[in-house]
């Protein structure tokens, strides 16, 4: 790959000697050229700005020193069809994020072109588009002063994805934004204990299914607590996302549990269970104290969870209730992925899950103990139920701590 970077601080590229792209350099996985904008200026001054078009603040960068730059670095198509690729960075561009890191380090030959002032003159950018690929790419919804820094941040980005870069391909497999979509899991080193801290029994344990599902669970939660936008809905097998729910979906939402409480009463031989009793008010009120997620086919609602945080005696402890599947639809699976799927959106400091259910509902309890939950016949349930715990997988020193 080819690299070159186009502005008037051509210094602020030192670091590119350091490091790893400076080693990929001398391996020859990379070939860099830094060039100062005023080289290709005509007058006695270098000037590279004039005064903006319609008035304003400011200055803009002049098109012709930027012409000639471009007219020295944009090579012809290679013998693979690939063209140049300008980078102009502005915080007007697309976001820069690692599918575009990944992107940028399939070509051949990047330039980077900084800008300074307000930017450069429109023409500039559309001369561009007509000899090689453009793109405008900003760092972040913010405005530096110079393109230099965010040229730097995309060649590191995009320059450690190139092959034989990295010692060890497999991190970048592993870490944030890679494939999975996901932020990476916490990530500790010897001492084993440090201040008091203590790396988690887990990852000392040598049982890499273990591991790696502890690291998927972690790495799932720190993503939903801190970039819940990063999270695709969870979706069933057959595509159907499971979303949260909206008052809206109060009304099916009773009638759901009607139906669903109706077999627990039976199963448990007792009618007042509070549940069966409730109002399209009491619906109303619990859905704006609960997470609660639904899951719709053709437009029915069929299925619902909720969860919140309780403060427990020994900590945070996630209450999940309501695991609802419509009738024609139990059996299918339903239970099971909801869940999972409450248990991974739960706040990163639950230190354990809680649930009831009623004392003679059997196949509600063998799935709970399928997904880890003990039953706790020492601790206290409503009349004809029972109450089952779990630890939640946490990254903190005494995983027990919070137990219930
Ligand atoms: N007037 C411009 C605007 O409001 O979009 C900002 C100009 S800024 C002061 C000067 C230069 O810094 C830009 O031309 C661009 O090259 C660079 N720059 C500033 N913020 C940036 C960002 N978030 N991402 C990429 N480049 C940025």
């Amino acid at each position: 790959m080819r690299l070159d970077y186009v502005s008037i601080f051509p210094d602020f590229f030192a670091p590119l000697t350091l490091s790893l792209p400076g080693k990929a350099a001398e391996k020859g996985l990379l070939e860099v050229g830094v060039h100062d904008l005023r080289g290709w200026t005509h007058d006695r001054h270098h000037t590279v700005d004039d005064t903006p078009y319609g008035g304003g603040a400011g200055m803009v960068m002049k098109p012709e020193p930027w012409g000639d730059a471009l007219d020295a670095l944009v090579v012809p198509p290679t013998t693979t069809g690939q063209r140049t690729t300008v980078v102009f960075t502005t915080p007007s561009g697309e976001p820069f994020d690692q599918r575009l890191a990944e992107e940028l380090a399939t070509r051949e030959h990047l330039v980077f072109a900084c800008g300074r002032y307000e930017g450069i003159d429109q023409r500039v950018i559309d001369h561009a588009r007509t000899v090689a690929e453009v793109r405008e790419v900003s760092l972040g919804d913010y405005v530096l002063n110079g393109g230099e820094v965010a040229a730097l941040a995309i060649t590191e980005a995009v320059v450690r994805l190139l092959p034989g870069f990295m010692g060890n391909a497999a991190s970048l497999v592993e870490e944030s934004h890679a494939e999975s979509g996901l932020l990476e899991y916490p990530v500790y080193t010897k001492p084993p204990v440090w201040r008091g801290h203590e790396v988690p029994a887990v990852l000392r344990s040598g049982d890499h299914a273990k591991v790696a599902s502890w690291r998927r669970e972690q790495a799932v939660r720190r993503t939903a607590q801190r970039r819940p936008d990063l999270l695709t809905p969870s979706v069933l097998d057959d595509g159907t996302p499971i979303v949260r729910a909206t008052p809206g979906d109060a009304g099916e939402l009773l009638t759901l549990q009607r139906a669903c409480w109706v077999q627990e009463a039976l199963a448990n031989d007792m009618l007042d269970i509070p549940a069966l009793h409730e109002s399209l008010e009491d619906v109303r009120a619990w859905l704006g104290e609960w997470d609660t997620y639904v899951v719709r086919r053709a437009g029915r609602l069929v299925a619902a969870v909720r969860g919140r945080v309780e403060r427990g005696e020994h900590g945070d402890v996630w209450d999940i209730g309501r695991i609802m599947v419509a009738p024609d639809l139990q059996g299918s699976g339903l239970g099971r992925i909801l869940l999972e799927h409450i248990q991974a959106v739960a706040p990163a400091e639950v230190a354990s899950y809680v649930l009831f259910t009623g004392a003679a509902s059997v196949r509600n309890q063998r799935m709970y103990k399928k997904a880890g939950f003990r039953l706790r016949r020492d601790l206290p349930a409503p009349p004809g139920a029972v109450v089952l715990t779990k630890n939640a997988a946490r990254h903190g020193t005494d995983t027990r701590r919070g137990d219930l």
